[in-house]
């Protein structure tokens, strides 16, 4: 793949006027006003058919859990281009609103429906996946972000034939309105065993149960299309029918379960940072020809072309790692974890130096809000932040290169 189809270009053009319509008009409520994305997103299921995508999908899965098949872990014989074609286009202008559908439906509705029994499915993933219900996933804590995992005190204690889950999450992504939260806890059974070796259990946690707190959305420096929150729990009972699969041993451990969602955020990221980088290409170029000093445009500068020649590398190199993960994934290849890792690291860092060169190249303009690009090169930041670092990036693949 070389190109996008004239298929995927025809999704395209139909997402643009979506976006045209639909999320532009929103755009300073979305950024200034503290406007949730959510009934957009539903808005967008609706038009696209996307919800009824996501009940077939779901049925499949369920039938196959209950035949106990082995899921597929790729998207063989579909096309997943047109997933990633709507996270490009969408981030040209909201990569919060991204972020905040694919932690509820990919990161909070995934894994339920990964490691959930049926009757969980039923419960809570369905209206996930559909996006009729607001999900959360919750891993990070003050203490332990990178560390995720070893760092853990969110603590679960069994009590009878359930659990009292105490302690806090943090910059958690739609945490002040989720619906439904998946969250991390180390089981603490009392044998003594050190904190950073015990069992990870995940649990699943509906709004307004006692002892559950979830605050209101925190300032942040971009992404204000998403809602990132703290979740305080005390003394929070939860039956054994909450802990996902109704077992302390899931396939892999609990761990795993974590560390399978790292690959696709990872590559998942490329393409958000496709989109901020193709809009950032754009509106430089457009203004770099009309914005005259000295009488001539800036574009003939050549202190302004090195910026966009740099930036169109940039774009041509993000591309192309997005177009081979869609031709991998069609074709049933997995990424390894170093290159998930690798797409990560080098995307979200082109995204972040593009979208400042766009700034640079808009002058005093591009430090104003209504040109738009100081919104993404904000919103970009946290790229090279979520879904692991870029140091923990680097270290994931050496790590990977050098044991595998
Ligand atoms: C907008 C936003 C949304 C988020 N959404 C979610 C969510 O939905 N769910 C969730 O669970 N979490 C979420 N997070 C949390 C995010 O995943 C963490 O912030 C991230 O993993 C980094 O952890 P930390 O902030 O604790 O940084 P730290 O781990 O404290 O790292 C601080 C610095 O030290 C560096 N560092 C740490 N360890 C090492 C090392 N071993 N070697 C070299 N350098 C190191 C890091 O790279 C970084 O530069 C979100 C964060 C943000 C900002």
């Amino acid at each position: 793949m070389y190109d996008w189809s004239e298929e995927h270009q025809a999704i395209i053009q139909v997402m643009r006027r979506f976006v045209d319509e639909e999320i532009r008009p929103h755009l300073d409520d979305l950024e200034h006003n503290g406007m949730p994305p959510f009934d957009i997103i539903r808005k967008l299921y609706a038009t696209f058919g996307l919800k009824e995508m996501a009940q077939e999908n779901f049925k499949r899965q369920l039938e196959r859990k209950i035949s106990g098949e082995e899921a597929p872990r790729t998207s063989r014989g579909s096309d997943p281009a047109a997933q990633l074609i709507s996270t490009i286009e969408l981030c040209r202008v909201s990569p919060g609103l991204v972020t905040s559908m694919g932690v509820s439906t990919g990161l909070a509705g995934g894994t339920i429906n990964k490691l959930g029994t049926p009757a969980q499915m039923e419960r809570w993933g369905l209206d996930l996946v559909t996006f009729d219900k607001v999900g959360s996933w919750a891993i990070s804590e003050p203490d332990s972000g990178s560390d995720a995992l070893g760092g853990m005190r969110t603590s679960a204690k069994r009590d009878g034939d359930g659990y009292i889950l105490n302690g806090s999450k943090t910059w958690i992504t739609n945490g002040p309105y989720a619906d439904t939260i998946v969250l991390y806890a180390k089981l603490d059974d009392g044998s003594g065993e050190d904190i950073r070796n015990r069992k990870v259990l995940t649990f699943v946690l509906d709004k307004g149960m006692p002892g559950l707190v979830q605050a209101k959305p925190m300032n942040k420096m971009g992404q204000h299309g998403s809602p990132t929150g703290e979740v305080f729990l005390s003394d929070v009972y939860v039956g054994k029918d909450r802990l996902l699969g109704e077992t302390e041993d899931p396939k892999g451990g609990g761990r795993s379960s974590a560390k399978d969602n790292f690959v696709s955020e990872r590559a998942g990221t490329a393409a958000m940072a496709l989109g901020i980088i193709e809009e950032c290409c754009k509106l430089a170029v457009d203004y770099a020809k009309t914005r005259k000093q000295w009488g001539t445009p800036i574009g003939e500068y050549q202190l302004v072309q090195q910026k966009l020649a740099n930036m169109e590398v940039a774009r041509v190199n993000v591309r192309n790692m997005v177009f081979m993960h869609i031709e991998r994934s069609g074709a049933g290849v997995v990424p390894t974890f170093a290159e998930a890792s690798a797409m990560k690291l080098y995307a979200a860092q082109a995204a972040c130096q593009v979208a400042d060169d766009a700034i640079q190249i808009f002058g005093g303009n591009g430090y104003i809000a209504e040109y738009r690009v100081e919104q993404l090169c904000r919103d970009a930041r946290v790229l090279r932040i979520y879904a692991g670092t870029d140091e923990l990036q680097i270290i994931a693949i050496a790590k990977d290169l050098i044991r595998n």
